[in-house]
């Protein structure tokens, strides 16, 4: 009997394992198709003057590179596979070559990696490894890569010794085979730009965003005399513009320091509240969000909460969990959690909605990075990357 209970448990924690890490939605596109190759892995390594992307299968895969600028991107396809749904879709690189790199199923029989880079700085190249994996290098290409890539010359940089160190090392009996990559017209720019709103899956959501607070009602001041209302219109502008960048309609509740309510100062907090809910409502937006940094009595506390209504629908904690998981990543702060709630405006929006406190102003350190451009712009990324997320 207790062989038995422990042998399932092994098997239950075998079935859970690939999913650990909170990534475990399965493809949009369902099934793997018989034959396709698995894309089972994404790695990034950081060196002074490259930065080396690996993407591994367990089968052949080939691939197809265009180059798209303002802003550099190099959109990789690869034909006839499946994303594993264990592979992370998302990955923030600190490095001057490349600064993100992104990885969907983009459509039934295509995975698609997007890297974000800036055009000028450095050069790439993208190639293949005996068959099952393919490297991206972004900076500093070494000269003897370079030339295999006009001549094709497969002998070229299969010594271990041209490999930096950290990069993950290549097997010398490996065969390199260069690809010419297509270099995208300006003209093409919005196709491929089309291309990539479809990745995130963006474009054509509406989204009502609300700063919290505003006018005569400052919200939580910092230790320092930062305002909330100044912190949620600053990281609320700059989240209009990232979306709307990829293609989505963006309703304001407010774009200036003032109250929604036409009463103005006069308003109860529950017109003001309601003002809000009105918009996203009348809009008949696809998700309402509304941004608020979190305060205590004590300096000690912070950290990101993300709240949703505690009778609201599971796609409103779908939404809640992934704005909060994508600040997060993006400004590091503690993680409170996706909690249930009873705020007005999550309660009277028709709409998947959450609430999500930032960090908090009345802790100093996390008022410091309220207070900079740098968490501002961080800050907005994070919950664009978490409503990507919901829509991906
Ligand atoms: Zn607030």
């Amino acid at each position: 009997m207790k062989k038995i209970l422990f042998l399932s448990i092994c098997l239950l924690h075998v079935l859970l394992l690939p999913f650990a890490g909170g990534r475990a939605e399965a493809s949009d596109f369902g099934e793997r198709v018989s034959g396709m190759a698995e894309i089972t892995g994404l790695r990034v390594s950081v060196q002074d003057d490259k930065v080396r992307i690996v993407v591994d299968a367990d089968g052949e895969v080939s691939f197809k590179t265009s180059a798209l600028s303002n802003p550099g991107r190099i959109l990789v396809d690869l034909p006839n596979t499946w994303l594993s749904p264990k592979v992370g879709k998302n990955t923030q690189i600190d490095s001057e070559y490349a600064k993100r790199v992104r990885v969907a199923q983009h459509d039934k029989t295509t995975v698609r990696i997007v890297v974000e880079t800036e055009m000028g700085k450095g050069r790439y190249r993208v190639f293949n490894l005996s068959g099952n994996r393919v490297v991206m290098d972004f900076g500093k290409v070494d000269d003897a890569a370079e030339s295999a890539d006009v001549s094709e010359n497969t002998s070229a940089n299969t010594d271990d010794s041209v490999v930096p160190e950290g990069v993950p090392k290549l097997d010398p009996e490996d065969k390199i085979n260069i690809a010419k990559y297509e270099e995208t017209d300006e003209g093409d720019a919005d196709a491929v730009d089309v291309q990539i709103a479809n990745l995130t899956g963006l474009k054509g959501r509406s989204i009502t965003i609300d700063p919290g607070h505003g006018g005569s009602d400052s919200g939580a001041i910092g230790p320092s005399g930062l305002m909330e209302k100044t912190v949620t219109l600053n990281v609320a502008m700059e989240v209009k513009r990232l979306l709307e960048a990829e293609g989505a309609t963006v309703y304001m509740t407010r774009t200036t320091d003032t109250e929604v309510s036409p009463k103005k100062a006069h308003a109860t907090d529950i017109e003001e509240l309601q003002a809000r809910c009105d918009i996203a409502n009348r809009k008949k937006s696809d998700i309402f969000i509304s941004i608020h940094m979190d305060s205590f009595s004590s300096e000690t506390a912070t950290g990101t909460t993300g709240y949703y209504y505690e009778k609201g629908s599971k796609k409103s904690f779908e939404l809640a969990d992934k704005v909060r998981a994508g600040l997060i990543e993006q400004i590091r702060t503690k993680n409170r959690g996706t909690r249930t709630c009873n705020f007005y405006v999550v309660r009277h929006t028709d709409m998947p909605a959450t609430l999500v406190e930032v960090a908090f102003i009345s802790n100093r350190r996390e008022e410091a990075l309220l207070n900079s451009k740098a968490g501002i712009l961080k800050a907005a990324q994070g919950i664009v990357d978490g409503i990507a997320d919901y829509f991906g």
